[in-house]
């Protein structure tokens, strides 16, 4: 036991190996093809915003010296947004004033206009104080002309992108995508839409790895299943070193008869072959092709899926540029099912979390936690995570847990 390699262990070791991608590795693209993918320089502004002193209500501009004496003021005209108000302003006068127009020369307030009353003559009066500044926003005091918006390493989101727009920016230098070959591995193994003979059973691991490497935004080269041939698996390998930066197999990793990973990819390239203290996805490798990074997903789906999720993302994320991943958000939830756990390995139990009427999270077991269980996966909205020292859960304990949900912004 003492053996195998604690995640963040792994984890240390694997980021410690990886380098994030050189300056050369980048293009220019258009805003609106840059969703996710990963700046490749520091942002600056080209412009200020706001770019003028602007109003922040409807109301009027006004000059405070000359509220003093509490008289009504004439409208000498109006300042819309798109539309400023350009003339002179005789004394004891107010301009009209929209939302986001242009603040008129010498003007060092914005009253809003449900503090104003127009009298039968037209003038207006109010009737609240007003203080210098007051309802102007600044130029520049939201971005200022040359000031970095954006760093190298962050990502291009729906919050980000916007941001981008508003300062006039059409185009972005990102990271290009990550290449990545995937493979599943296995002679029982059928693609989806052929029947399945005796023995034989559906791969799962592609799609699935495939789907998680389209929200990275990686360049997938899907190189099929491959039979348990060892000859094949060096084809393979030596092709992936060639196309890819980082080739993802899945299956074949574990220490029977037919699992070839390891052989081949110590002959092919160098191996930290790991055999990691977590439940599920105690076989996993990781390595280095002459050319292309490797990492070797367990053949069980769920472990399959687990150890992408918790240890070939941070990869993936180092090797696009992506400088803001962080582990998985962590909350402390109270199991109302009993968990059964053997101390021993980091447990990743599947859960459904919710919060309660008194706003304290709880969470249950979904049941079976075989991982050959993919169904009992897909009713979870959680891990469980159970520390590698822990026994069995009663009912009413404090738990880890770690929520799948994303916000949609990020
Ligand atoms: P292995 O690691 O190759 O020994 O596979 C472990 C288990 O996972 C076996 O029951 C395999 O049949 C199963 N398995 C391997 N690859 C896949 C896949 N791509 N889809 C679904 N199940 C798989
Ligand atoms: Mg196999």
């Amino acid at each position: 036991m003492n053996k195998l390699l604690t995640l963040s262990q792994a984890l240390e070791n694997m980021l410690g190996a990886l380098s994030p991608p050189s300056e050369t590795q980048t293009e220019i693209i258009s805003l609106d093809q840059a969703q996710n993918r990963i700046c490749a320089e520091d942002i600056r502004s080209p412009i200020n915003v706001p770019g003028f002193d602007n109003s922040a209500m409807d109301g009027y501009a006004v000059r405070l010296a000359e509220l003093q004496d509490h008289h009504a003021l004439s409208v000498v005209g109006k300042s819309f947004a798109g539309a400023p108000f350009l003339g002179e302003w005789q004394a004891k006068s107010a301009v009209r004033i929209m939302t986001g127009a242009m603040i008129p020369n010498g003007c060092d307030a914005v009253i809003m206009q449900e503090q104003a009353e127009i009298d039968a003559d037209g003038k207006v009066r109010f009737n609240a104080d007003a203080k210098a500044g007051q309802n102007i926003r600044r130029i520049g005091e939201d971005v200022k002309i040359g000031e970095i918006v954006l760093k190298q390493g962050a990502k291009l989101t729906a919050l980000s992108l916007p941001l981008l727009a508003s300062l006039g920016i059409e185009k972005v230098r990102v990271f290009k995508r990550l290449k990545v070959a995937l493979i599943s591995t296995g002679d029982e193994l059928v693609a989806v839409g052929a029947p399945l003979k005796t023995g034989q059973i559906y791969d799962t691991n592609r799609f699935a790895v495939k789907l998680m490497l389209e929200k990275w935004n990686c360049e997938i080269l899907d190189y099929g299943i491959l039979p348990d041939d060892p000859t094949l698996f060096e084809q393979k390998f030596t092709q992936a070193q060639q196309e890819a930066d980082l080739l993802i197999t899945s299956g074949g990793v574990s220490v029977g008869e037919a699992d070839f990973t390891k052989s081949v990819l110590e002959k092919l390239g160098q191996i930290n072959f790991w055999k990691l203290a977590i439940k599920p996805g105690k076989p996993f490798a990781f390595g280095k092709l002459q050319h292309a990074w490797f990492c070797g997903l367990p053949g069980n789906p769920v472990s399959a899926l687990v150890t992408f999720y918790q240890l070939v993302q941070p990869v993936i994320a180092t090797l696009s540029g992506y400088r803001e991943w962080q582990k998985p958000v962590q909350l402390t939830a109270m199991a109302t099912t009993p968990l059964k756990k053997a101390p021993g390995r980091l447990d990743f139990q599947r859960g459904f979390y919710r919060v309660n009427a008194e706003g304290q999270a709880e969470v249950r077991s979904v049941g079976f936690q075989g991982s050959h269980m993919f169904s009992s996966f897909v009713a979870s909205n959680c891990f469980i995570v159970l520390e590698q020292e822990r026994g069995n859960v009663a009912v009413g304990e404090t738990v880890t847990i770690e929520p799948f949900d994303l916000s949609v912004l990020n």
